[in-house]
């Protein structure tokens, strides 16, 4: 279990983000690459986690999910 490598947990939920680069492969491997990104989700993001760490799939997909609590407050406005 490495948990130095934080750029394969999920900056909003901790979860594993299953991001392919972050595991040194493709970035034609990631579930990013098939699977269109929330907005919302990408702006809940907080400015010292963009670009290094991806989202997890369930918060990728954003309101799609099972209830928004999953990844705490949604300051939309
Ligand atoms: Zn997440």
């Amino acid at each position: 279990m490495d948990t130095s490598n934080t750029a394969i947990y999920c900056p909003l939920c901790g979860a594993d983000n299953h991001c392919a680069v972050a595991r040194g492969g493709d970035i034609g491997d990631c579930w990013c690459a098939s699977t269109p990104i929330d907005r919302a989700a990408l702006a809940a993001v907080p400015p010292a986690a963009r670009g290094t760490s991806c989202l997890c799939p369930a918060c990728g997909r954003g309101s799609e999910t099972a209830g928004n609590q999953h990844c705490g407050d949604r300051n939309e406005g």
